[in-house]
């Protein structure tokens, strides 16, 4: 299994170190041609409009709608901001996934937290069910799950942080700033 990392701008360094953590072959993705042979993608957190820009500079845009269709693709933060229809502003975007969502929708880099999460998907495939230990950093939320997509995770009073639809993943948090492999494991059983 080969796993690529979108390696324009944002914390990619860290997600492709929990990928070898887990022994998958890693790639970064800089232009089209890198996403050749490749099993799934992350859209790593950083700057949704810096990276939404870059895409387009570097004629990324095209070729990871078509990618998506048929392959797993994950974004953290910004990147699930990129992976969205709407973010109620005009920046570019993806838009494969059928969800909307608010960025910074918790306030400012101060107001950045953590917060232990139940999450049945990851309890699953983990015995014996344990909490997960959830990053915001200036974090978006999930306003709204349309169509195919379906809610994966909410905080306590109810709004929503993890998304799911089909082989696309959306987290409004961090795991890669984690050293709780789960989520990354979920996301290979997508792309496997
Ligand atoms: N606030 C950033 C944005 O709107 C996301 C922050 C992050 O990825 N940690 O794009």
């Amino acid at each position: 299994m080969r796993i690529g990392v979108l390696a324009i701008q944002g914390d990619f360094a860290e997600h492709i170190a929990m990928l070898k953590r887990l022994g998958v072959d890693t790639a970064e993705v800089r232009l089209p041609a890198h996403l050749d042979g490749l099993d799934g993608l992350i859209l790593p957190g950083g700057e949704s409009t810096t990276i939404g820009k870059l895409s387009v500079d570097f004629g990324l845009l095209e070729p990871l709608r078509e990618f998506g269709k048929s392959h797993a693709l994950w974004g953290t933060c910004a990147g699930a901001i990129f992976l969205s229809k709407d973010a109620r502003r005009s920046q570019p975007l993806l838009g494969i996934m059928d969800i909307t969502v608010e960025r910074n929708a918790f306030g400012r880099q101060v107001d950045s937290f953590e917060a232990d999460l139940e999450i049945a998907a990851l309890n699953q495939a983990s015995q014996p069910p344990a909490s997960y230990h959830a990053v915001f950093i200036r974090a978006p939320i999930i306003e709204s799950v349309l169509g195919e997509a379906e809610v994966l995770c909410t905080l306590p009073d109810g709004r929503i942080v993890a998304a799911q639809q089909g082989k696309l993943l959306a987290t409004s948090f961090h795991p890669e700033l984690t050293r709780d492999t789960r989520f990354h494991e979920y996301f290979l059983s997508l792309a496997n």
